[in-house]
């Protein structure tokens, strides 16, 4: 039979070099990143691991003079009086160090968890698209608070190297060879460890993407929108099942995982700390009974024995827990250095005097192989309403998407008054448009913040809000609340809260595009939980009423765009017809088939 021979790629001394250069990279930026959130609590931890380091091995000299003292017939209670002393100071230091160490992980969590949720403005929507990406959202997620790991393990990771040097030095006043062969004897655990860590990291790549398929399943159970399929459809035993098939592969590779590491520890352990001791005890045993030593001594030697092995243990497990941690800090870093593609824009102030223009565009979604929109081009001037019109998945919301730069064009380029939108500084550029998403976000806020969202600062300006609300048609009902513009919306975090229904929260977020006057505003499906006549009330009577601005309407409900200045029909990604109504009408093409069929499905 043929042996199939697996050949590790060599990994080349640059290769190593470069390994240890971002290893040390990353570990300068954790450690700076904690000096950032709390640098006064990362000085005393420091200065508190030196002075644990120290109390053992005061406890052991204290008692070994007792026991001398005791071996001999001399009184010893002023040493006990030392060692009750001593161990009321410990006990306080300990209990410092608890507090300290609390605040301090506290501090640098907060901080952390705020750095990655300001990330997450600048990774482009595309990031959102690909599983791949979100299994590496998730994986960072779960491997986040290595960075808080990493520098709280280095103060305990001090404390025992100091614990053990100290240890170390007390063994050689017993013998020159105790301290190293110790040293030597606690190889085996630290290749162990070593080992035991490269399985851990294998495991955390693997298992995001299944960590993030049970997590799914999970949530669809505490998302309300879902609620209703579940119990009419009687989906939990479907989504309970995929859940725990999810957990159980997690299970199963993490019972593995841990399987391998327990075995290789225990081994090293075992190897060291048995073969460690009988070596000792043989020595103190015959320096006992030929009198080099007292009892006190013996007493001494093996309390530090003890605290070198326990030390060694903890500080080997520190020390790979951070090369663990490290390889970590490295992934949570690449996502901090991410830089969005749809970010770089230019700097020029936006101007929409005359008009935007959609001009030979071609766009496909990243990962993907078909053109959504192809050599599409169109225009729309100040002060027109435009409708834009076609069969679902046509590329109506891509178009929204690309003119709000969400995405960037492969071919072609939109302008505004001749000017490339990229060429635009982003935010600037972004707050000149109200927006109505067709899947419009309800938030638990108060009536007034959900508003204001398109406009933050002036959420306190009632006469705006009360503007954004009578346009949006939805005044009539605020009155009726008690808590007035305050009301919170939701019951989710106020028992008072107001429960909402999809027609009314679409006038909602109606209300935040209307909120500011706009240089442009976009509605996506404005009216597709309106009812017909709140439908007319806010588009019909608003015609003609965009002069000082521009609009474009997205709508499946051919009625709402009927009074638009110039309607847009896409088809194969391109517009293939354009005019008003009556034009369309007279032209008796796709706009026409599509508007007499529905007129049609009415009559009915
Ligand atoms: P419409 O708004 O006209 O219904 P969309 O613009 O939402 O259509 O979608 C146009 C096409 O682009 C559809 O075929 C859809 O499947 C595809 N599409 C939309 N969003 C994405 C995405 N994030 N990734 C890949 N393809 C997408």
């Amino acid at each position: 039979m043929r042996r199939c021979i697996a050949f590790r790629p060599k990994v080349t001394k640059s290769e190593k070099m470069k390994k240890i250069k971002e290893s040390l990279s990353a570990f300068g930026q954790s450690i700076s990143l904690t000096f950032r959130a709390c640098g006064h609590y990362a000085i005393l931890r420091l200065l508190f691991s030196f002075l644990l380091a120290c109390l053992p091995f005061v406890s052991a000299s204290i008692w070994r003079n007792v026991l001398n003292e005791l071996s001999e017939s001399n009184p010893v209670w002023k040493q006990l009086a030392v060692f009750v002393i001593f161990w009321g100071m410990s006990q306080l230091i300990r209990k410092i160090d608890g507090f300290i160490d609390y605040k301090y992980n506290d501090r640098v969590n907060l901080y952390l968890e705020t750095v990655f949720l300001d990330k997450y403005k600048d990774i482009d929507l595309s990031f959102y698209d690909s599983g791949e990406t979100q299994n590496k959202l998730q994986h960072v997620q779960n491997i986040k608070n290595s960075v808080v790991g990493l520098s709280s393990n280095l103060f305990s990771v001090l404390e025992y190297l100091i614990r053990m040097i100290w240890a170390f030095v007390l063994l050689t006043q017993l013998n020159f060879w105790v301290g190293p062969v110790s040293v030597l004897l606690f190889l085996p655990v630290i290749l162990c460890q070593i080992k035991t860590n490269q399985i851990t990291i294998k495991y955390d790549k693997e298992s995001a993407a299944i960590s993030r398929r049970s997590q799914y399943f999970k949530l669809l159970f505490r998302n309300r929108k879902n609620i209703s399929d579940i119990k009419v459809y009687g989906l939990h035993e479907l989504f309970i099942r995929r859940f725990s098939d999810a957990w159980n592969a997690l299970y199963k590779s993490n019972k593995k995982r841990i399987g391998i590491t327990v075995i290789l520890i225990f081994v090293g352990l075992i190897f060291s700390t048995v073969l460690g001791q009988v070596l000792l005890f043989g020595l103190l045993i015959r320096n006992l009974l030929t009198g080099t030593l007292l009892i006190g001594d013996v007493s001494f030697f093996i309390a530090v024995f003890s605290s070198f092995i326990a030390a060694a243990d903890s500080f080997t497990h520190g020390v790979s827990y951070i090369q663990y941690m490290l390889e970590n800090t490295k992934i949570v870093r690449e996502f901090l250095a991410l830089e969005p593609s749809v970010q770089r824009s230019g700097d020029k102030k936006p101007l929409f005097e005359h008009e935007i223009e959609f001009r030979h565009v071609s766009f496909k979604y990243p990962g993907t192989e078909n053109y959504v929109l192809q050599d599409c081009s169109f225009r729309i001037e100040k002060g027109e309403t435009v409708g834009l019109v076609g069969l679902n998945g046509a590329g109506k919301t891509t178009i929204v998407k690309l003119l709000l730069r969400l995405y960037d064009v492969n071919d072609g380029m939109i302008l505004l008054d001749g000017a490339d939108i990229r060429e635009i500084e982003l935010t600037a550029y972004r707050k000149q448009f109200g927006v109505l998403f067709q899947d419009y976000m309800p938030y638990s806020l108060t009536l007034r913040e959900n508003i204001a969202l398109s406009d933050w600062n002036e959420r306190e300006n009632d006469t705006a809000v009360i503007r954004a609300l009578t346009r949006s048609k939805m005044l009539e009902k605020v009155n009726t609340w008690t808590n007035g513009l305050d009301t919170p919306l939701t019951r989710r975090f106020e028992p008072d809260g107001e429960e909402l229904s999809g027609g009314q929260w679409q006038r909602i977020a109606l209300a935040r595009a209307f909120f500011r006057p706009k240089s442009f505003y976009i509605l996506d499906e404005p009216s597709s939980s309106l009812d017909a006549i709140a439908e007319y009330e806010i588009f019909h009577q608003y015609s003609g009423s965009w002069t000082d601005c521009g609009a474009l309407i997205i709508s499946h409900r051919l009625s709402t765009i009927a009074d638009a200045d110039k309607i847009l029909f896409l088809q194969g990604g391109k517009i293939i017809e354009q005019g008003t109504h009556k034009e369309l009408l007279e032209e008796d093409g796709q706009y026409a088939d599509l508007y007499l069929t529905q007129a049609k499905k009415y009559e009915d």
